[in-house]
């Protein structure tokens, strides 16, 4: 689990687990239980103590409802394969509140994956993603940023999981046919990319 996810759980398990049914558990550690019941839920706390061993007032709480901006790159534009793929969010419980299709210029391209501007396939990665249209997409939902990874796959296809889009749809690790945000701060960042507010409508 993400480091952030881990320092929430450890709050949890200081603070919060400790409660008994019926407390009122406030701002911090309230925000931590939540994130901690949704995380048990998926995948197990580490460290015990938290998880299905949780009192029911933890296991009761729902996983937050996020948003996450989702990209089908221009291999999936180009193989007319954008319905499918967006059955396949929509059938993992993902709603597309907001979509575009559009044709990135090179300076979006460039700024959209600035922070990998010194990798070695960054020179490739944009022209790969100039090539052709694509469609920009905000998807909502329970857990959605990590919801969406997951349906995703691994970003080489090779490495993804059966039933993921790119197990399913992406023909290489450059041309793998779907982006997804990787934290919060990047869904807040990416969305306000592509969208203003009054574009999104849950
Ligand atoms: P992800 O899209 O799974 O978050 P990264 O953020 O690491 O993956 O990389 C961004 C994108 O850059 C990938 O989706 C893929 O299109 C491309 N990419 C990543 N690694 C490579 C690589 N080794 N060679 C070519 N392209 C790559
Ligand atoms: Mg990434």
């Amino acid at each position: 689990a993400p480091a952030g996810v881990h320092a929430q759980l450890r709050a949890v398990q200081q603070g919060a687990a400790g409660h008994a049914e019926g407390d009122v558990v406030e701002g911090q550690q309230a925000h931590a239980a939540y994130v901690c019941a949704a995380a048990a839920r998926r995948k197990g706390c580490p460290g015990g103590g938290v998880g299905l061993n949780a009192p029911q007032h933890l296991q009761d709480i729902p996983m937050a409802t996020e948003r996450t901006l989702s990209i089908l790159k221009p291999d999936a534009t180009r193989r007319n394969l954008t319905g499918k793929i967006n059955a396949v969010f929509e059938g993992a419980g993902l709603r597309i509140v907001a979509q575009r299709r559009l044709h990135l210029s090179q300076q979006q391209a460039e700024a959209f994956y600035g922070a990998h501007r010194e990798r070695g396939f960054f020179k490739d990665l944009v022209s790969f993603m100039v090539s052709g249209p694509v469609v920009v997409q905000v998807l909502e939902g329970a857990d959605a940023i990590a919801q969406n990874r997951k349906v995703m796959g691994a970003t080489n296809p090779a490495n993804a999981d059966a039933g993921t889009i790119r197990k399913l749809f992406a023909e290489s690790i450059e041309a793998n046919s779907v982006h997804g945000s990787d934290s919060p701060e990047a869904a807040a960042h990416e969305i306000g990319f592509f969208f203003a507010g009054t574009e999104i409508v849950g």
